[in-house]
């Protein structure tokens, strides 16, 4: 499809090459716009017979014969992206190296030519020199910087330089591309997470606080201070971080449930309390399975598993959840006797099957699903936008 576009634009920069021919008086124009055209039909007539590096040469050959052409330059860039979208790499930096050697390009058009060669060391894995060409590029042009800016964020996101993104997501932020504040909030956390492995709270502490600086809905800045308060035993601390979630995105309550437990656990009648009153809140307005079979737990320790599986019943009744089922079912084994015991045995099997290998996260942009949370999809790179699945298969 995309072969088929590009094509469509050689043809269309043949009919203005002719007509552009047609339209001038003078000989000598006339003559070199014949050669042009003549050059083009060769050009394209081995692009279409696949002979891709002669079509190069006659590209970079009519470029050289009408230096001032901006037809032809374009139709050069437009066959060097060609072949970087088809993973030709190799032709693509042909391409682009033939037409920065041509000393008739103007300045704009050699900058371009430049973010189009580093284009390709990036496609190709040549990370450090397209780097190199990138960093000039922002240094000297202003025309070309935000696209320059986005390749370098792509090459340190893969290298994760975490300090040297969130220095680029700045530089886009200040050219108010509004939509990177997410990214550098998620950069902040790469961060706070490697200094909270290493046990440095504080510097942990301040990445967290420049990641809800950048932006205060990030959810995974509240999970982590949450998990690092927990570990310093700030109980109310981490509460209060856990609860902001609420109204982050109430879609990833459904995350901090197992650190809640926790909390819950611990010798704090009021945290206990206060744990609980939230769950309950968060039912009544974000119901999800991972709340109600929480609440269970703490109904059956406290009531017995009779009201635990009666509550589980009634939530699934508003809710049918495979989760929630085989909880339920877990219970009534565990109080059945004899044969109902030996059938409801049958029965969690049949249910383990269906809910083993279902997907519990899925990215909202590109639809890939698994069974991890990953804060940047591993398919179209996105952060934050793998969220729990909720519902009959899901959380
Ligand atoms: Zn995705």
């Amino acid at each position: 499809m995309n072969d088929t576009v590009y094509l469509l634009g050689f043809f269309c920069a043949i009919a203005i090459g002719f007509w552009l021919g047609r339209r001038d008086k003078r000989k000598k124009v006339r003559k070199s716009k014949e050669r042009l055209s003549k050059e083009y039909f060769i050009g394209l007539n081995y692009l279409l017979n696949e002979q891709t590096n002669e079509a190069i040469d006659t590209f970079i050959k009519a470029l050289e014969t009408n230096p001032d052409s901006q037809e032809t330059f374009d139709t050069c860039i437009a066959l060097g992206r060609l072949f970087c979208k088809r993973g030709e790499v190799d032709r693509a930096i042909r391409v682009h190296q033939s037409l920065l050697a041509r000393p008739s390009l103007t300045k704009k058009q050699s900058l371009m030519v430049q973010l189009e060669l580093s284009r390709d060391y990036y496609s190709a894995g040549l990370l450090d020199r397209s780097e190199g060409l990138l960093t000039q590029l922002v240094e000297v042009s202003a025309g070309f910087q935000v696209e320059a800016l986005e390749l370098l964020l792509a090459i340190y996101q893969q290298e994760k330089e975490w300090l040297l993104a969130i220095e680029i997501g700045k530089k886009l932020l200040k050219n108010n591309v509004v939509s990177y504040s997410n990214l550098v909030a998620h950069f902040y956390c790469e961060l706070a997470e490697e200094q909270v492995a290493k046990s440095n709270t504080t510097e942990g502490r301040e990445y967290l606080k420049q990641a809800l600086k950048y932006n205060k809905q990030c959810v995974r800045a509240s999970l982590v201070l949450g998990k690092l308060e927990y570990s310093q035993g700030n109980l109310k601390e981490s509460l209060k971080a856990l609860q902001k979630i609420y109204n982050q995105d109430p879609d990833y309550i459904s995350e901090s449930v197992p650190l809640l437990e926790e909390l819950r656990t611990e010798q704090s009648g009021s945290i206990q309390k206060s744990v609980n009153s939230y769950l309950q809140k968060c039912l009544k307005d974000y119901p999800s399975v991972a709340i109600v079979l929480s609440l269970a737990k703490e109904i059956e320790m406290k009531q017995g598993a009779k009201d635990a599986g009666k509550f589980i019943a009634e939530q699934l009744a508003r809710r049918p959840s495979l989760r929630g089922l085989n909880q339920l079912i877990d219970i009534h084994i565990g109080i059945a006797e004899g044969k109902s015991k030996k059938n409801l045995g049958l029965l969690r099997e049949l249910t383990r099957k269906l809910s083993d290998g279902k997907p519990l996260y899925r990215c909202i942009n590109c639809g890939f699903s698994g069974q991890e949370l990953h804060w940047q999809c591993p398919s179209c790179q996105h952060w934050g936008e793998v969220k729990p699945i909720h519902g009959v298969e899901g959380q």
